[in-house]
């Protein structure tokens, strides 16, 4: 058939003016050795292959193959590794294997190793706005967060923040919204939480505290057998998927949904003078791989926790949410927290005043998008 005929067809009529508004010089490709301000990146001219080869070291917070954290690294160095064509080579070294998991931010810092995997909520001891970078409680979701850093000024004081530091962070993975935690007894009101204690860490932990709670940090290994012995009363830790697998469920029952932890960031962090050094496509390289594996641990963590709930329920887990008196008292907690953090740090005071007039816009959204879409299906 003639495009002549094939536009008298009544299929073709709602097309015709997409047709018509695209001729021939529209599908042009785009010549980018034209664009000025590609003009310095000579795309058109590199040959990865003769490109210097470079070696990073690469350190993360994770064991060797932890599900959805480590496993993204591993695909992210792959990846890198495939699309550089061998010139970019980057050697992993999980948790302790190189350096402590939670040494890997100085680490980075100093030069003794090139990028760091890790959670920006670790480094709060060294200024309390980094916190704010891994998200912060009844703030934003991941989807949310994503947006405020690429597009609502969260990148910019990131790396500002970062760069006193020595260092220079992508964002690495997202967990989504993690659950409030397991309980060994349920939770009715407010004063149910009062003096209990709780392995919780972060901005969360320290609005938990307001509620009475003592929050408590343990390593990863020692938290089960504490809550089972009663030395802890509850336990968060992320989401379904990797909480089933810590057996939590069999020594506290009750599953609570979670406000402290909307859209945990991961990130992906240089030492400032590795990423300088790199070529503009060596980094154009990491960029493209490092905002992929942001999108899929997020997605990752998405269907894991998805595909997790059936087991969960067979195994009888009561899921729970946290009563109205405990929710309004950790709001006002928060609020707490962020007036005497806020007047300790003035990089506390400028990073939480870029996320909630974001998170302020975004909410006027979603309050008539999602959230009236999710109470409809
Ligand atoms: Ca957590």
């Amino acid at each position: 058939m003639k495009r002549r005929d094939f536009m008298k067809t009544g299929a073709a009529v709602a097309a015709g003016t997409l047709f018509s508004a695209c001729n021939d010089s529209d599908r042009q490709a785009i010549d980018y050795s034209k664009v000025k301000e590609k003009k310095e990146a000579k795309l058109s001219s590199v040959n990865i292959n003769k490109t210097k080869k470079v070696t990073l070291k690469l350190a993360t917070s994770w064991p060797a193959h932890f599900p959805i954290m480590g496993t993204g690294v591993e695909e992210f160095v792959e990846h890198v590794h495939i699309a550089s064509a061998g010139s970019i080579e980057i050697k992993l070294y999980p948790k302790n294997t190189l350096i402590p998991a939670l040494a890997v931010f100085d680490a980075a810092s100093s030069g003794e190793i090139d990028i760091f995997h890790s959670g920006p909520y670790y480094w709060k001891g060294k200024n309390s706005a980094f916190a704010l970078f891994s998200g912060m409680p009844f703030g934003m979701t991941a989807e949310e967060i994503n947006a405020w850093m690429h597009y609502g000024g969260g990148y910019e004081l990131w790396r500002k923040l970062y760069k006193k530091q020595n260092l220079y962070p992508f964002l690495g993975g997202n967990t989504n919204i993690q659950m409030g935690g397991w309980f060994r007894k349920e939770i009715n009101s407010l004063s149910d939480l009062k003096g209990l204690k709780m392995r919780v860490p972060g901005l969360g932990g320290e609005v938990f505290s307001t509620l009475g709670v003592n929050p408590i940090l343990l390593p990863a290994g020692e938290i089960y057998a504490a809550l089972e012995r009663g030395v802890i009363d509850a336990t968060e830790w992320v989401g379904p998927a990797l909480d089933l697998k810590m057996g939590f469920y069999k020594v506290a029952p009750y599953y609570y949904s979670g406000w402290h932890e909307p859209g945990s960031i991961l990130e992906l962090t240089f030492n400032h003078q590795s990423w300088m050094k790199l070529s503009s496509e060596h980094k154009m390289i990491i960029e493209m791989a490092s905002s992929q594996m942001n999108s899929k641990m997020l997605y990752n963590f998405q269907a894991q926790n998805a595909m997790t709930m059936k087991k969960l329920e067979a195994l009888g887990v009561g899921f729970r949410s946290f009563p109205d008196d405990v929710i309004r008292a950790a709001k006002e907690g928060m609020q707490e927290v962020v007036t005497v953090q806020s007047g300790l740090n003035s990089d506390f005071k400028e990073v939480y005043q870029s996320a909630a007039d974001f998170l302020s816009a975004s909410k006027s959204y979603c309050d008539v998008s999602l959230k009236k879409f999710l109470n409809t299906r």
